[in-house]
């Protein structure tokens, strides 16, 4: 699933693809996309003839600011990611939704298991959208450690599920988490409100760590290639994870053999002898 480093990565090539265009027809292959759209007509409506301003991120959503207040948003899901072409060029399958411009390019929406969404927000539909229950960004508002205490105190759930909860931290999902949990040296399975002050400022430096050199390497193109940048480039992360995805090899720090452990249903990559 698309997380924080892919849904930035994902923003940084296509802001200088849209940033001052305008929109100058809109296709939606599946219903399924914007199906948080209250009124469907509206999202072609509202997109056509308006001007995109900057591309913004909150957590895993992707926000465009239109001219005249309203908010384009995009929301990968599962497995979707975007692509800029040229307008005509044969559309990929799985093309759900897309968005041409006065460039000539066209902002497509791939999504194989449409899990995704994208929608076009008023302001004050903005306002209510589940967008107001995300907690602060884990990469531009990472909270001090101090309010990440406060907010993980007498919390029982296991921390790999507190930092999957998009109301605690946005942006974080199941490959950052393991990953940043691994250069922590945190058992997944401890409880959130088990960690002292210490451990705390352990997490956030690796949660900010991780985040960074995600996004460094373009984010996680797993071996369904279903991430991909939006010049069709894979992202290298994967090279690089520590935990995720490594049941049965060596810990990179001590050798051990990494597990997988099922965690309020989730799989949660981890090692059992130097994360404690
Ligand atoms: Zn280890």
């Amino acid at each position: 699933m698309p997380e924080l480093p892919e849904v930035e990565t994902t923003r940084r090539l296509l802001e200088p693809e849209l940033l001052g265009r305008w929109v100058t027809a809109v296709d939606v292959d599946h219903p399924r996309a914007i199906r948080y759209q209250p009124q469907p007509a509206d999202f072609a409506a509202r997109l056509i003839g308006r001007r995109l301003g900057h591309v913004e991120r909150r957590g895993k959503y992707l926000m465009t600011a239109l001219d005249g207040g309203m908010t384009w948003v995009v929301h990968l899901g599962m497995s979707g990611r975007m692509a800029v072409r040229p307008i005509g060029e044969a559309r990929q399958i799985h093309c759900r939704a897309a968005v041409g411009l006065d460039s000539g390019r066209e902002v497509r929406l791939i999504d194989p298991r449409t899990f995704g969404h994208t929608v076009v927000f008023l302001p004050d539909e903005l306002a209510v959208s589940s967008l107001t229950d995300l907690g602060p960004d884990a990469h531009l508002e990472l909270p001090r450690s101090r309010a990440l205490s406060a907010a993980l105190h007498g919390r029982t759930a296991p921390i790999k599920a507190l930092l999957l909860d998009q109301r605690v931290l946005a942006g974080v999902g199941n490959i950052y988490a393991d990953e940043a949990l691994h250069r922590a040296r945190l058992s997944p399975h401890r409880a959130g409100g088990s960690l002292d002050a210490e451990e705390v400022g352990r997490l956030r430096r690796a949660i900010k760590e991780t985040l960074r050199a995600g996004i460094a390497a373009g984010g996680t193109s797993l071996e369904d290639m279903a991430y991909l940048l939006p010049d069709g480039r894979s992202g290298d992360y994967r090279m690089r994870l520590r935990a995720y995805g490594r049941e049965g090899e060596p810990c990179r720090r001590c050798a051990a053999a990494i597990r997988r452990d099922i965690i309020r249903g989730r799989s949660s990559f981890w090692c059992p002898d130097c994360q404690r």
